[in-house]
């Protein structure tokens, strides 16, 4: 099933493209995040990448608010920003670590680094010395995904914590990278790679780490359960990618927060034969009533979205028509008489009886709704509800 959009009617907004972002509904899925793990775990809310295009700062405050003790951001300077705009978080996770050069920033702003190496560990302890303080990191394990992590053995990772007593240990996490597909053995074995070297941690006497594997998929699908840490971003923006193979039912009840509109600027009538946009790409097989919408790729409008995608007008899908110009896109409005310039349609979200979240999108531009979501760009403004 498809989850529903928050309802949104009779919201608006005096700008030409515009998201509105329901507050209560980011709320309603962290509790539901919160809910499926239970009271012995903590929830690191994911704010990385402007809250996935929702907007870093007011989600954070929402989560917050909630009583969210940790937030994730994938930089430093996320993470100074945040803490730069006033946001009051507890605990904030760098999960893409720090450089060199943004080592004071992160020691400043107080961000709590994911550390990838031994190299880095040592740089850490370094760091912590000269500034006289001790700093707590999460050592981020390479389980089998082959991106960020070490893929040291046990023995040499304890070796590198008895030599560096600046830096200090807080968390073991690694990142799962197929934990929808349960056609592939990949997340039984990333888990087993993970529980041998917290086993062996725990024997060489570091003991109540942080542990945390699960983002949104394996949340949902109660992968990497018996840890006490999750990592959420999707869920809290109301998704959870379908599962391949024979998985067990989802356990979130999370719905897109996120309505995004955009204005007509025009409408008119084609005659039969007419082209539209560039390149002439697509020809009015009849008569044809078409409106013209203030936003285009520059927008995040995917530009493979030309003569495939739809938007929502007066309450219907309706046709894209022709190439998605840089700041316009064409529409079929032929259903519909009341729509005019200054009226809006509905790019993602809800009117009606239609729908279209970031899922559906993704599979005709041919990408995935974490990118439909991070692509609308700063131009659209955001408007909280
Ligand atoms: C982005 C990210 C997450 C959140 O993933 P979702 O699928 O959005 O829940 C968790 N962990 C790491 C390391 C990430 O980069």
């Amino acid at each position: 099933m498809l989850p529903q959009p928050a309802r949104m009617k009779g919201m608006s907004a005096a700008f030409r493209s515009f998201v509105l972002v329901s507050r209560e509904q980011i709320a309603r899925n962290y509790a539901s995040v919160r809910s499926v793990v239970g009271p012995a775990v903590d929830v690191l809310g994911v704010v990385k990448a402007d809250a996935y295009g929702h907007g870093a700062i007011e989600v954070a405050r929402v989560l917050v608010g909630e009583g969210a003790g940790w937030l994730a951001v994938s930089s430093v300077d996320e993470g100074a920003t945040l803490r730069a705009s006033g946001v009051v978080a507890p605990r904030i996770l760098v999960m893409g670590g720090f450089l060199p050069f943004e080592a004071e920033a992160m020691l400043g702003y107080d961000l709590t680094p994911a550390v990838h190496s031994l190299e880095q560990m040592r740089d850490l302890d370094r760091l912590a010395g000269a500034a006289g303080k001790t700093v707590r990191y999460h050592l981020k394990i390479d389980s089998g995904m082959g991106r960020l992590g070490t893929r040291a053995p046990a023995a040499e990772i304890v070796a590198a914590l008895a030599a560096t007593p600046h830096a200090q240990l807080e968390g073991l996490m690694t990142h799962l990278a197929s934990a929808a597909d349960y056609t592939s053995t990949q997340t039984a074995d990333q888990l087993a790679y993970f529980g041998r070297i917290a086993a062996a941690l725990d024997a060489g006497g570091y003991r109540g780490l942080r542990l945390h594997t699960s983002s949104t998929n394996a949340i949902a699908y109660g992968r990497g359960s018996g840890h006490n840490m999750v990592r959420a971003g999707h869920a809290l923006y109301g998704y959870v990618s379908p599962a391949r193979g024979q998985a067990p039912a989802q356990g979130l009840d999370v719905r897109p927060a996120l309505t995004w509109k955009a204005r007509l600027l025009a409408v008119k009538e084609l005659p039969a034969g007419a082209l539209v946009g560039y390149g002439g790409t697509f020809r009015t097989p009849r008569a044809m009533r078409i409106g013209v919408i203030g936003a285009g790729y520059a927008d995040g409008i995917f530009h493979r979205l030309s003569n495939r995608g739809q938007v929502i007008a007066d309450g219907k899908l309706t046709p894209i028509l022709g190439t998605i110009s840089m700041d316009l896109t064409t529409i079929d409005l032929s259903h519909t008489s009341i729509l005019g310039p200054g009226d809006e349609v509905t790019l993602l979200g809800q009117e009606g009886e239609a729908r279209l979240d970031a899922q559906q999108i993704a599979r005709v531009a041919g990408t995935i709704s974490y990118n439909i979501l991070c692509s609308i760009s700063a131009r659209v403004r955001r408007v909280y509800v």
